[in-house]
């Protein structure tokens, strides 16, 4: 999906002082947006009170992207020691911060429990004895397995590893309870980039359905459920927009069909990282090579390091050249790694680019730099912020070679061995 109008209205005219100051490749985002989207997302649950959107810092984990959550109110969906200090150093504490990992580590859980903690939500029942002191407030992340359909980047429930079986979420609860959580929280996640509102608002009611069958059996109380993050955007032109007001009203309504039969709701937690960033940031690229062969292949500055999803998933991200209109010719835009998966796009309609062009990658607000990787030794780019005030800030500085050598500067260790 082409960003929106208003970005692109804000970043069109400084787009070559821009990019003339930093130099490409580099990400930049939109805070404008950013709070737009933010506070469309609060203004949809307004009326139910009991909102809270934990940002997925996995998405775009920057500091700065941060503040702007955290002045907008939400909190943190930690799923890794990094993650989790990030969010600290910021000032979150306690329930400003939901842990959920997968696979968790035994220094995954100290550092879960560190300072004043956080909101622990387990991905599986072995876990339980794993955690050193159970905390007053505990989660469990749910998998219905054959009971949902998930989607195609998160995969079938029951292939995911994702969260706990059915059959053990009842144990789970109560041996927690018998361990001293008096607190308790309902968490799933089944999708990923999913547009259909109506898929949202099933997960509500099935997750409000478990906390009414746990409750009665166990006579526990829950304060909160967690529908996850997987809010879907448009990355292609025409595709629909999630309808965040109509999904916010299903969902709504299903709490108060659930406090007509118990006389009380639990909060509800989310945590989107796509739909929240995704749209408002830009991978901005030069042309650097025009190639002719069997295929005509734009080259740029950029390349997987700086976004694998066209790459990992066959993702489409939208590309737009600044200045030109029109597709006057069929490309694959690709980056400098030799890989042949190293392509922003696969036969894409284009106006004719020269070498100095700039390209601008939409849509690579969440999971883009994030995701990045340094293989054949290829450095992430710059991140920028497009402030509301109309100055552009760095954010992250671009990698270095000597970031990328600091892990072979470290004290010989030969050790022998005997068969
Ligand atoms: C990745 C992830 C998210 C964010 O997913 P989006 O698709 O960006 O909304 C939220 N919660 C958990 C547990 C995740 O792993």
């Amino acid at each position: 999906m082409p960003i929106s109008d208003e970005f692109e209205n804000r970043l069109s005219p400084r787009l070559r002082d821009i990019a003339a100051h930093y130099g490409t490749p580099f990400h930049i985002y939109d805070e404008t947006g950013i709070r737009q989207t933010g506070e469309e997302l609060k203004e949809a649950f307004r009326s139910f009170g009991g909102f809270r959107e934990y940002y997925a810092v996995k998405a775009l984990p920057n500091p700065r992207i941060l503040q702007i959550m955290q002045s907008m109110g939400f909190g943190f969906d930690c799923s890794s020691i990094a993650e989790l200090q990030m969010s600290r150093r910021l000032g979150a504490r306690g329930e400003d911060i939901m842990f959920t990992s997968t696979n968790t580590s035994k220094a995954e859980f100290d550092a879960a429990a560190d300072g004043d903690g956080c909101v622990l939500n387990l991905d599986d029942i072995s876990l339980i004895a794993k955690v050193a002191v159970m905390p007053e407030l505990i989660c469990f992340r749910y998998n219905p397995g054959p009971r949902r359909t998930g989607n195609d980047i998160i995969g079938n429930p029951v292939e995911s590893k994702y969260g706990l079986a059915h059959e053990q979420l009842m144990d789970a609860y109560r041996t927690a309870r018998d361990r001293g959580a008096r607190r308790f929280g309902l968490h799933t996640m089944l999708v990923s980039n999913e547009r259909d509102q109506a898929y949202m608002v099933e997960t509500a009611q099935m997750l409000l359905e478990l906390v009414e069958q746990i409750s009665a059996e166990l006579g526990i109380s829950f304060e909160f459920i967690n529908i996850g993050g997987g809010l879907g955007i448009p990355y292609e032109p025409g595709e629909e927009i999630l309808d965040i007001r109509s999904m916010a009203a299903g969902i709504i309504e299903v709490f108060d069909k659930f406090r007509e039969r118990n006389g009380y709701v639990p909060r509800l937690y989310m945590e989107s990282g796509r739909y929240m960033t995704g749209p408002h940031g830009i991978l901005v690229t030069s042309a650097i090579n025009r190639k002719e062969t069997y295929r005509t292949y734009i080259g740029v500055d950029a390349c997987m390091s700086a976004l694998m999803r066209p790459g990992m998933y066959g993702a489409y991200h939208h590309i737009t050249v600044a200045g030109k209109q029109g597709g006057q010719e069929t490309v694959d835009v690709v980056g400098s790694l030799c890989e042949n998966n190293d392509k922003f796009a696969i036969q894409r309609p284009l106006p004719v680019v020269e070498d100095g062009d700039i390209l601008l990658i939409h849509d690579t607000g969440a999971h883009a730099q994030a995701m990045g990787f340094n293989y054949n030794g290829k450095l992430r780019p710059k991140e920028l912020l497009l402030r509301s005030d109309g100055t552009v800030e760095l954010i992250r500085r671009a990698e270095t070679l000597d970031d990328y050598f600091r892990t072979l500067e470290f004290e010989p260790d030969v050790m022998r061995t005997e068969p």
